[in-house]
């Protein structure tokens, strides 16, 4: 394991003793609440081709004080135990902070997915799923998995599958996994909900005027300089909505085969269809190639977004950053000793756990809908398009005037899943900034927002275990 992977579990748990310190709950409360409680590592055997290949993998579920646990599975050949650790303790924390009523997980597979094809990969997705089952590692009320790096909605639709030919007739089946498609008891606005939450979080934190001043960034998010690492799903959607709806410029975007730069802003949906016909993102019209692939790191920027894996900011490129933001996209992207740099240069961190959190919170929704067996905004739809059409038309009788049809049709408008999926969302990234920002604000000794985040966590979770009786 090369020191960048063990350092990161170690960079988790030295923020949450950053943070523990500052709390007054009981030392052994808080070494039960650090502690990762369950860990199954496996090994199986899949023929890929002529021959058998032992596939190294595991799930991790970090704390059971709430259930199910929560968190995705990853495919990456980077995969191994402590890695997962650290992802599956991010997640206890993440739904914490943000009132997801889980306990936090994880899964790894170590496979390198571009040397595998969409078959080999269904057979080792499948038979992963199997082990989980069998050692009672997944289930509605147990632990419920979904994607993460190297994953999507079709490895999930796979996992449904064979969860469901080993459980046949359980009704509840459709919850044993979310980030599903659509059409397979999946939820809309799921696929796009890691990086709508990340704009949401960044809006947010940049509404605050005083804040603002007090960081010596102009408030609100237009018009604001954007570098993007990663064009994954997270990196991709958080770039295009931060543009469509919130007027940002993206002016740096890194990818494996190399960063692009432009002034003048790139379009992400176009740069996606280009890297899709070309197989790279260089060459982008408009664009130049920064001479390094790292060198995104040292872009000037307002908001620099790490969006792949962790530690990718650390030790050796944190002095760096000209940002005045690090939006953390992905997951412990910024190592502990970077953030020492960081925080001493005044750069302000939005932390994983509260920025990247929208991948959680609506796949929360999906796991309600689907122990609920109905589509948001079914039951109520057209009754409210309805009531709202009277109003508009008392209105009009009332005053005498016209309103015009597109405007009517807009006020009318009854809410869709998708919608009311976006606002829960929009909700969840507001109210738990608000929750960060008063401990940030109200206690001395919290420096940062990451340390914040930890204590709102650790109050959230100390309060679970001692109210369930476990810590009288
Ligand atoms: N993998 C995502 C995360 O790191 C989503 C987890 C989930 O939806 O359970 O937050």
């Amino acid at each position: 394991m090369s020191d960048k992977q063990a350092s990161f579990y170690k960079s988790v748990e030295r923020n949450f003793d950053k943070a523990a310190q500052l709390t007054s709950h009981p030392k052994g409360l808080l070494a039960q609440i650090k502690a990762c409680n369950a860990i199954y590592q496996m090994n199986f055997p899949v023929k890929i081709g002529k021959n058998y290949e032992v596939i190294e993998a595991y799930r991790v579920q970090h704390s059971q004080h709430r259930l199910p646990t929560k968190g995705g599975i990853r495919f990456s050949h980077l995969v191994n135990q402590e890695e997962v650790m650290a992802l599956a303790t991010l997640m206890t924390y993440k739904c914490a902070l943000v009132d997801v009523p889980f306990g936090g997980a994880k899964g790894g597979v170590k496979v390198s997915t571009r040397e595998y094809t969409a078959e080999q990969l269904e057979k080792i997705t499948r038979r992963y799923a199997v082990e989980l089952v069998r050692k009672n590692f997944i289930g509605p009320g147990i632990d419920v998995p979904a994607p993460d790096y190297g994953t999507g909605s079709r490895e999930m639709a796979w996992i449904l599958d064979t969860y469901q030919q080993l459980n046949n007739g359980e009704l509840d089946s459709a919850a044993c996994v979310t980030g599903k498609p659509v059409n397979q008891n999946g939820i809309r606005g799921r696929t796009e909900a890691t990086g709508r939450g990340v704009f949401y979080g960044l809006r947010e934190m940049l509404s605050n005027e005083a804040d603002c001043k007090e960081w010596g960034i102009s408030p609100g998010i237009a018009g604001k300089t954007m570098v993007i690492q990663g064009l994954g799903n997270v990196g991709s959607y958080t770039g295009s909505i931060s543009i469509e709806e919130g007027d940002v410029k993206v002016i740096c975007v890194s990818e494996i085969e190399g960063s692009i730069y432009s002034e003048k802003g790139i379009d992400i949906k176009k740069l996606l269809k280009y890297r899709k016909q070309k197989g790279s993102i260089i060459g982008f019209p408009g664009t130049k190639r920064l001479k390094e692939r790292g060198d995104w790191v040292s872009v000037e920027c307002d908001i620099l977004v790490p969006a792949a894996l962790e530690s990718q900011i650390n030790k050796s490129n944190a002095k760096k950053v000209k940002a005045k933001i690090i939006a953390e996209a992905a997951n412990g992207p910024v190592t502990a000793d970077a953030e020492k740099i960081l925080l001493k240069k005044g750069v302000i961190i939005a932390p994983d756990m509260f920025l990247n959190a929208g991948g959680v919170t609506v796949s929360y929704f999906e796991w309600l809908k689907n122990l609920s067996h109905v589509r948001y905004g079914r039951i109520e739809k057209r009754f409210d398009q309805n009531a709202y059409t009277n109003i508009v038309n008392l209105v009009e009788d009332l005053t005498g005037k016209t309103i015009s049809d597109k405007r009517k049709s807009f006020i009318t408008r009854g809410a869709d899943e998708v919608d009311l999926v976006r606002s829960g969302l929009e909700e969840t990234m507001i109210t738990a900034y608000g929750s960060i920002r008063d401990v940030y604000k109200r206690k001395k000794k919290v420096e940062d927002l990451r340390t914040a985040a930890f204590i709102t966590a650790i109050d959230k979770i100390a309060n679970d275990y001692l109210t369930m009786g476990v810590f009288p």
